[in-house]
């Protein structure tokens, strides 16, 4: 029985009520539907609580994809007491800690227009995120990449999913800005995040969650810029003014 992934359609839900539907062998809880997002494309899962009728609170350490990205399984913290399967909860997330990840992963996608070169790995934290590129000589400074990111931030672009089937995307293969990672194929349907009126700025296949516009990323500059051996270059996303 999968579970209804509701931070795909909203990324700005932050509560919502939901059964169990199974416990695993792990202890990890599956329920019938979320707001928790699995760790998954770079962006850690969500951390929060799960409310029991009588109260009592069931604190959530991390959030894990099983099988697929739809099997969605909440870790409880370390002691932390069980639910019983069909027991109704109310959960929450940590909204502080997810809505910095939404406007971190959104500042990736902006570096990946800003910088558009083959991907070869990234990661999102909430003070600092990172992308590698395939990119054999820099050519570009922390200044220009931190003012053309700028731009795009105050800009404020409007962000929005599309779905695509596998043939349209395989129609336009310079949608996929990863080198070592493919989209999952055979799923039918893929989602773009696109950015911009009619994704003038940029579409890309991903699962993530991101804010709606890009001026909701606020303040934030290229803090390093490093060699990563012989071809990549890695990029340092951070929030905050660019210091010299
Ligand atoms: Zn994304």
């Amino acid at each position: 029985m999968a579970t209804e992934t509701l931070f795909r359609d909203d990324a700005y839900m932050r509560s919502v009520e939901a059964s169990v539907i199974g416990i695993n062998e792990r202890g990890g809880i599956i329920l019938d539907r979320t707001v928790f997002y699995g760790t998954s494309g770079g962006q850690p899962g969500d951390t929060g609580t799960l409310t029991r009728a009588d109260g009592r609170v069931i604190p959530i350490a991390a959030t894990v994809c099983g099988e697929t990205k739809d099997d969605i399984i909440h870790v409880p913290a370390e002691g932390a007491e069980r639910p019983e399967t069909g027991e109704n909860l109310t959960l929450a997330l940590d909204w502080e800690r997810r809505y910095k990840l939404m406007r971190m992963h959104t500042a990736c996608h902006l570096l990946s227009v800003v910088c558009p070169y083959p991907i070869t790995g990234a990661s999102v934290s909430e003070e600092d995120s990172r992308i590698d590129f395939d990119l054999p000589d820099a050519g570009f400074t922390k200044v220009e990449v931190t003012e053309k990111l700028t731009e795009l931030v105050e800009a404020d672009h409007p962000v929005f999913t599309r779905w695509i089937s596998q043939e349209d995307l395989a129609a336009n293969p310079s949608l996929v800005k990863s080198k070592n990672v493919r989209p999952p194929s055979g799923v039918g349907r893929i989602r773009l995040v696109c950015i911009g009126k009619d994704a003038v700025v940029d579409s890309q296949p991903c699962g993530g969650t991101h804010v709606l516009r890009t001026g909701e990323i606020g303040t934030i500059h290229i803090g390093k810029i490093e060699k990563k051996g012989r071809e990549n270059r890695r990029f340092r996303l951070r929030f905050g003014a660019f210091s010299a």
